[in-house]
């Protein structure tokens, strides 16, 4: 795995930044001292960013869920404008810091990805969406992973996302240094198990499209693709989709272990459906066959290793 840090955005408070309207801070642990390893943040404060002081005064979210209003709590000052006019700019900027994702700060009026409370004038709850920035930078980016600190500490939610990024990343990689249909059927190749723990019809797409790389110019193809992938990885991996993958795997041992070495694979895959192992027990087994019979197919599948061991992300039941 490329030991380069990867490029991710973030609310800049989450990393201990004296940014809120109260004067202090949302730093999140788990996002600087064990995500951060792998991570060179970029970080970013819209309200402070747009000109606002800290202190100041609270704001939340008015009006129109389709087209909220960012307006302070107390003496209804409307800011909608003003951070509009400012998350326009910030984004076309952030095309040229490279992102492979966002960690938004959760419920903000500003930051928020989802869920933000709207209001009513007088103070009635009327529904719920996006800050203003991060609505801006989700429309600007589609494509790019984000999630939010809260959501992040959900460990199938927390998989998923770090997944996406380093997937995302080595997107990147290829791009920079290879655009040729050959290069795209091998980065299809490497990913095949992961895609298909995410979404098999995804699987199945991605596929098609890559089975017949005529069919479109070379730059719609591309794009075609990572749409289509990043779709697809959206969908959590399931312990159910998980353990198709895992027999699909222990297939490639049939005619290479023992009686007993098939039997105790089968049951450390059955211990992993029934919960009672976390995911990382039925790989490390699989791992050491790929190893030990040096499987060529298997051996370069991302599933295998798709982020940091010392993340833990596959540790849990
Ligand atoms: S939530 Fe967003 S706007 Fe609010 S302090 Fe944090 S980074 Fe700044």
């Amino acid at each position: 795995m490329n030991r380069e840090k990867i490029k991710l955005g973030i609310s800049s408070c989450l990393l201990g930044n004296k940014v809120r309207y109260d004067g202090g801070n949302k730093l999140d642990h788990f996002l600087t001292d064990t995500l951060g390893a792998y991570v060179d943040w970029v970080p970013v404060c819209p309200e402070v960013e747009s000109g606002l002081a800290v202190p100041r005064e609270a704001m939340h979210l008015v009006g129109d869920p389709e087209a909220p209003r960012l307006v302070t709590i107390r003496s209804g000052v409307d800011h909608t404008s003003r951070m509009r006019r400012w998350a326009d700019k910030k984004v076309t900027a952030l095309v040229a810091e490279d992102l492979c994702g966002f960690v938004f700060k959760s419920r903000s009026p500003s930051s928020g990805m989802r869920g933000v409370k709207i209001y009513s004038p007088d103070g009635t709850p009327v529904g719920t969406g996006s800050g203003l920035f991060a609505k801006a930078f989700q429309d600007r980016f589609p494509l790019l992973p984000v999630e939010d600190e809260g959501r992040l500490h959900n460990p199938a939610l927390r998989e998923n996302f770090i997944e996406r990024i380093f997937v995302y990343r080595r997107w990147q990689e290829f791009r920079s240094l290879d655009k040729t249909v050959a290069g795209l059927v091998l980065f299809h190749t490497h990913h095949k198990l992961l895609i298909m723990a995410h979404s098999p019809g995804h699987y199945s797409a991605l596929g098609k499209l890559v089975a017949d790389p005529k069919k479109y110019r070379r730059e719609e193809l591309l794009d075609r693709y990572l749409t289509t992938l990043m779709e697809g990885l959206q969908f959590l991996a399931t312990v159910r989709k998980n353990t198709n993958v895992l027999q699909h795997m222990a297939g490639y041992f049939k005619q290479l272990l023992s009686t007993d070495e098939k039997q105790e694979l089968q049951n450390v895959i059955d211990n992993y459906h029934r919960g009672l192992v976390p995911l990382i027990v039925p790989m490390t087994l699989l791992q050491h066959y790929v190893r030990k019979y040096n499987e060529r197919y298997l051996k370069q599948q991302i599933y295998l290793n798709p982020h940091p061991l010392e993340l833990m992300l596959r540790n849990h039941v």
